[in-house]
């Protein structure tokens, strides 16, 4: 059956793409967003001549389609979700609505709790370095249904949230990659860590025997979950600890190195020549040259992209270093795993500036790097009492502060020759920031025009 009449829920990135998408194809579509859409997007829709309302839902409208785009911003919660799921109008994602028009392309889908971003940059940046007339979508670069509307590309790279995977049920990936999964939004899924790990799995749905699933073999989650479904995809694991064997290939990091096989083809990588440092980048680097031999990208172009490659903004990016005082801005670590890389990654003593909104943080796996690497926690938040009692005789000084300027005045007096200052956050920034790259730039800007 044809959908004749799709609602488009969401003006953002993802909904104003299907909603052009939509149009494209030929149906009825209206899109309904409940605050603002920014100018750049109703400049879209209405070039598109896309019908469409904000500031709140005509439901009336809404509950009269065949079928619900949600953008992945809005939860299951949201009493519109509520009604449309009463009067059982199938709610999809943009992946899965996209999806049915890409035509032969192909798709390299990446999740995971952490790393999505700069492994989904790193095997893009790999492909079109290798001149693969290929896009970029889902949580970064352009609208992937955007894309699919007004493109016509051989390739996709798409960064999957676990909420776009939520609303996914026939889209299939031809190159899946699970980075790991963590504690995360839990918020959002009942408070059960089954139900986010469940979604995560989605990553393998509908995958056939030509397709490759590749995934950490370090994260005991992921094992857990794997005897569960039945996988008939050729395996790639990608690992440091656990030697997992796999007939179609693999990637194993020893001594710094790491050599990645598919089928007959392999390439070796010295991580001490990235741009990006730390296990957990490498980690990114093994999974991203299993994707791009899984899509017959040549060893040399792997080699070459992956060691050009240079850290994504706000992810362990290096700012500045005055006074032999080195700044580093890795405001996107939103949970404590990220935090726990980064401060893994760390070779000097560290000024580590962390706080913000809590998610129900177990601080626990980061005290040992704490007191070993730690001398000051400059803590910045509306409410820093958690992260005090926490730290507070871990890390020699704790120092609870309440602005950003605050912190940076702070964190610069205490850095001595040779440390590291490292913004770190294991929060959300929604107390004192807009979002985590806002706090990023204000981060960068302080120490541009103070330091
Ligand atoms: P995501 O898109 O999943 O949020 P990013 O690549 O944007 O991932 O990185 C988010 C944070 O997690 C950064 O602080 C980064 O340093 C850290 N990080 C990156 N890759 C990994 C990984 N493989 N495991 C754990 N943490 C990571």
């Amino acid at each position: 059956m044809r959908h004749k009449n799709i609602v488009v829920l969401g003006g953002g990135i993802s909904g104003y793409g299907s909603a052009i998408l939509a149009k494209k194809e030929g149906f009825e579509v209206f899109l309904s967003d409940s605050g603002t859409i920014a100018a750049r997007f109703r400049e879209r829709l209405d070039a598109w001549q896309v019908p469409y309302e904000e500031g709140g839902h005509t439901l009336e409208r809404i509950l009269a389609a065949s079928e619900v785009i949600k953008s992945p911003g809005i939860p299951e919660t949201a009493p519109v979700v509520r009604q449309i799921r009463e009067a059982g109008i199938p709610v999809i994602s943009e992946m899965e609505f996209a999806g049915r028009y890409m035509g032969r392309a192909r798709c390299i889908c990446i999740t995971g709790s952490n790393g999505k971003t700069t492994t989904t940059s790193l095997i893009y940046k790999i492909l079109r370095d290798a001149g693969m007339n290929v896009a970029l979508g889902g949580n970064i670069g352009e609208s992937f249904a955007y894309s699919v509307a007004t493109g016509s590309y051989d390739w996709y790279v798409l960064e999957l949230s676990s909420f776009q995977l939520d609303g996914m049920y026939r889209f299939r990936a031809h190159i899946g990659v699970l980075m790991n999964i963590t504690p995360d939004h839990l918020d959002r899924y009942d408070h059960c860590f089954q139900n986010y790990a469940d979604a995560k799995m989605r990553i393998t749905q509908n995958m056939n025997s030509r397709d490759w699933f590749i995934y950490s073999g370090d994260d005991e989650v992921i094992w857990q979950q794997l005897p569960k479904y039945d996988l008939r995809m050729k395996q790639l694991p990608f690992a440091a600890k656990n030697a997992v064997a796999s007939g179609a290939g693999d990637a194993f990091l020893c001594d710094g190195v790491f050599t990645a096989t598919v089928g007959r083809r392999s390439v070796e990588i010295d991580t001490a020549k990235l741009r990006i440092k730390g296990l957990h980048n490498a980690y990114n680097a093994m999974a991203a040259a299993l994707a791009a031999l899984a899509a017959g990208v040549g060893e040399e172009q792997i080699r070459t992209s992956l060691y050009d490659f240079a850290p994504v903004e706000h992810r362990l990016e290096p700012v500045a270093e005055r006074g032999g005082v080195l700044w580093i801005n890795d405001s996107k670590a939103t949970n404590v795993d990220s935090v726990y890389y980064a401060l893994e990654s760390m070779t000097r003593p560290v000024v580590w500036i962390a706080g913000g909104t809590d998610k129900g943080n177990d601080y626990t796996p980061l005290k040992e790097f704490a007191r070993r690497k730690v001398h000051t926690l400059v803590c910045m938040g509306v409410n820093n009492a958690k992260l005090v009692r926490e730290f507070t005789g871990v890390v020699p000084e704790v120092i609870s502060t309440s602005s950003l300027d605050e912190a940076m005045r702070t964190a610069r007096a205490a850095a001595r020759e040779g440390d590291a200052v490292l913004l770190s956050p294991a929060c959300a920034s929604f107390d004192l920031f807009k979002n985590y790259e806002n706090r990023g730039e204000l981060f960068k800007q302080w120490v541009v025009e103070n330091v």
